[in-house]
C-alpha cells in the first residue's frame, strides 16, 4: 500500500473517529451495550454478522481501536482482543483445532501455554510434540499426518532462545501448518513475524504493550480467514477485553516504540556490565556477542529486548540472597514495566516443571530473570551490584 504509514505513526494516529465533542484524545466507551434508534436498524445490525456495534462482548469502539492499531503495527489484516494474553493464546489454538489434531510446539514456550498443551488439550484429544527452538533441521521427523499447527515463541521466556523465523516460515509453508507465534517478548517494535509468513501472532498486552504494570490484556492478529473463526469462538465463549483496558492499552501503544527502544538501550548496558561480574556465571541477552544466536538476533530483531537472564554462581541459595538484597528493583512475576522487575523462575513462574524440564528450557537453580525498566540504568546496575555483594 503506497500510503502505509510508519508503525510509530499508526500507533499514535490510528485512533478512532472523534465524537461530536471533537475530543483530541480518544473517548472511553465504558458501556456494556449500545442502543438503536429503531427496531429495523437493530434487526439489520444483528443480521450483519456482527459488523455493527452491539454489545461489548462482541465489539466496542475502544477495543476496536486497540485491535486496529496492533494490526497496523504487526502488518496483519484482522484481530481479536482478549482479557489476558492467555485467553488469546488459548483461543488461537482452540478455535482452529479439533479433536485428533496435533501441534508441533517449541519446547521453550510460556509456562501457562505449557499447561494448556499438557493438562487441558488432552481432554479434547489435541496432542503436541515439543521440538528444540534452535534446531529446525530436527523438526521434520516429529511431524505427523495430523499436525496442523506450528506454535513458537521467540525470544523465549526466560531462556531467551531464538527461533529462526525465516526458516520456521518456510517449514510451516512446506508442510501446510498454521504458523502461530507468541511475539510478546519482542513486541512489534523489535520483530514483525508477518514478514516471515506467520499466520497468527499472539501477544500478552499485559507486558510491554501496557508497559506500566496496570492492566491485563491479550490479542491475536492474523490473516482474515483464520481470525474469523477465532472471532466467532471468542464472541460466544466470552474472553472479551474490557473497554477500559483497551482504552489504557491504546494510549500505551502511542509510546511503545519510544519505551522499547530505551528498554533495549538499558538492557544492553546492564547485560554488558553484569557479564564482567565475578559472581555471575553467564549472562543471556540476544544482542550480546556471547549469545549463541547473536547473528540471528541481529538479523531478525531491531534490538535485543528488555529482558536479561543471568545465571548466578551458587545456585538457589545465591539467587535467593540476591533477590533479598535488592533495594530498588521489585520482586514480582510480571515483566515489561517501567520499574525493573527481578524474578527467580525455578521457584516461581516455572516451579511446576520438573528439574529436568526446567534444564531443557535453560532454567537452572541460579537463573534470575531481569525485566529491565526505565529508571536510570546506572541506578539499576548499582542496585544489582550491591545485591550481588
Ligand atoms: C505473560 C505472558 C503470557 C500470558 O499473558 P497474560 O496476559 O499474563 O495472560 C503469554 N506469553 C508470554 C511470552 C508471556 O510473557
Amino acid at each position: 500500500m503506497p500510503n502505509k504509514k510508519h508503525m510509530d505513526t499508526a500507533a499514535i494516529r490510528g485512533q478512532m473517529e472523534r465524537t461530536d465533542y471533537r475530543e483530541h484524545s480518544p473517548a472511553l466507551y465504558l458501556t456494556s451495550s449500545f442502543t438503536f434508534p429503531s427496531a429495523e436498524l437493530m434487526a439489520e445490525t444483528f443480521a450483519g454478522e456482527g459488523e455493527g456495534i452491539i454489545y461489548s462482548r462482541y465489539n466496542n469502539p475502544n477495543v476496536d481501536e486497540f485491535i486496529s492499531k496492533v494490526c497496523a503495527m504487526e502488518g496483519m489484516e484482522d484481530g481479536f482482543a482478549t482479557a489476558s494474553g492467555m485467553a488469546a493464546v488459548f483461543a488461537s489454538m482452540a478455535a482452529l483445532l479439533q479433536s485428533g489434531d496435533h501441534i508441533l510446539a517449541s519446547r521453550a514456550i510460556f509456562g501457562s501455554t505449557h499447561q494448556i498443551l499438557t493438562q487441558v488439550f488432552p481432554k479434547w484429544g489435541i496432542t503436541y510434540t515439543y521440538v528444540e527452538p534452535d534446531d529446525i533441521d530436527s523438526w521434520e521427523k516429529h511431524l505427523q499426518p495430523n499436525t496442523k499447527m506450528l506454535l513458537l515463541e521467540s525470544p523465549s521466556n526466560p531462556g531467551l532462545a531464538l527461533v529462526d523465523l525465516e526458516k520456521a516460515g518456510q517449514f510451516a509453508q512446506k508442510h501446510g501448518l498454521i504458523f502461530n507465534i507468541d511475539n510478546c517478548f519482542a513486541s512489534p517494535v523489535l520483530q514483525q513475524p508477518a514478514q516471515y509468513g506467520a499466520d497468527l501472532i499472539v501477544h500478552s498486552a499485559t507486558k510491554w504493550m501496557d508497559g506500566q504494570g496496570r492492566v491485563l490484556g491479550g490479542i491475536v492478529v492474523g490473516r482474515t480467514e483464520l481470525i474469523e473463526p477465532i472471532r466467532f469462538f471468542c464472541r460466544h465463549t466470552g474472553p472479551a477485553m474490557s473497554p477500559f483496558n483497551a482504552w489504557v492499552l491504546s494510549r500505551s501503544l502511542e509510546t511503545l516504540s519510544l519505551r522499547m527502544n530505551q528498554h533495549c538501550v538499558n538492557a544492553l548496558e546492564l547485560a554488558s556490565t553484569l557479564e564482567k561480574h565475578s559472581k555471575v556465571n553467564r549472562v543471556r541477552y540476544p544482542f550480546l556477542p556471547s549469545h549463541p544466536q547473536y547473528e540471528l538476533a541481529k538479523k531478525q530483531m531491531k534490538a535485543g529486548g528488555g529482558i536479561v537472564t543471568i545465571d548466578l554462581n551458587g545456585g538457589l541459595e545465591a539467587a535467593q540472597a540476591f533477590l533479598n538484597g535488592l533495594k530498588l528493583c521489585s520482586l514480582s512475576s510480571n515483566l515489561g514495566d517501567t520499574r525493573t522487575i527481578v524474578t527467580h523462575p525455578a521457584s516461581t513462574t516455572h516451579s511446576k516443571l520438573s528439574a529436568a524440564e526446567q534444564a531443557a528450557v535453560g532454567i537452572l537453580p541460579g537463573t534470575v530473570r531481569i525485566s529491565v525498566g526505565l529508571e536510570h540504568v546506572g541506578d539499576v546496575i548499582r542496585d544489582l551490584e550491591q545485591a550481588l555483594g
